[in-house]
């Protein structure tokens, strides 16, 4: 059936893989992958033999009409993973949904591993109502995004690496304010996951006794 599937991939931890997942990838045709490399170690975990193709952020614009084309005269559909977590959440994707879509492709998003959805349930902030920001620029236009962003009422929630998590830690305590709660979590679903919360000062000084490493996701908690 022509038809693109959109499946998320573990974060961390190979036993969060979906039995639909390994399904879905062992029946396509092909498997659009942001780094093949990578993901040739989750197919050969799940010995998963289809063929991979690479879809990344620089040559995405480049085949995506192409792909469109691969995917209508596909016989089981193609699939759309990337390194991690969910396609097109802070990772390439939405660029070729939009195109099936424009194109009359169904698209099928499977339901799976998404890194901020645990951070956020698991800082204990409302969830009733969040924004997700994912990575905030990372120099050009920084400031000026935290201005906009105090004025909102909800929970925020972003991705950022271990070298800016010092910097994003003073801007909270810069433009939201000192007395904010912070939630950081680091290495979700791995071996050393954990999360922590506090105001920036406090978690600052959690950073200065032990170097910050991981991947992490902040929530910021609004209306204190
Ligand atoms: N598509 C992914 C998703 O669905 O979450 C996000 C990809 S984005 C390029 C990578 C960022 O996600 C990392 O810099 C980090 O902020 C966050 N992230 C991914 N895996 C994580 C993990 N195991 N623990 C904490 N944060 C993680």
């Amino acid at each position: 059936m022509s038809r693109l599937y959109i499946v998320p991939t573990p974060i961390g931890n190979l036993e969060d893989m979906t039995f639909r997942a390994i399904k879905v990838l062992k029946s396509v045709d092909l498997i659009l992958a942001e780094d093949t490399r990578t993901s040739k170690f989750l197919l050969n975990h799940f010995e998963i033999s289809t063929p991979l193709k690479s879809y990344h952020m620089h040559n995405e614009h480049k085949i995506v009409a192409g792909l469109v084309q691969q995917i209508e005269s596909s016989v089981n559909g193609i699939a759309l993973v990337s390194d991690a977590g969910t396609p097109a959440i802070s990772d390439p994707g939405f660029l070729l949904v939009r195109e099936c879509i424009a194109n009359d492709i169904e698209v099928e998003t499977l339901p799976g591993p998404t890194a901020f959805i645990p951070a956020l349930v698991n800082s204990g902030f409302p969830c009733d109502k969040f924004h997700f920001e994912g990575f905030l620029p990372q120099k050009k236009g920084r400031q000026k995004r935290w201005g906009e962003l105090v004025q909102y009422e909800e929970t925020l929630v972003f991705y950022e690496s271990p070298y800016r998590i010092v910097k994003m830690l003073g801007e909270i305590k810069e433009f939201v304010g000192e007395s904010t709660q912070v939630s950081v979590s680091r290495e979700l679903s791995k071996k050393f996951e954990e999360t922590l919360r506090g105001t920036p000062d406090e978690l600052l000084s959690r950073f200065a006794e032990k170097e910050p490493k991981g991947e992490f996701v902040v929530v910021v908690r609004k209306n204190n």
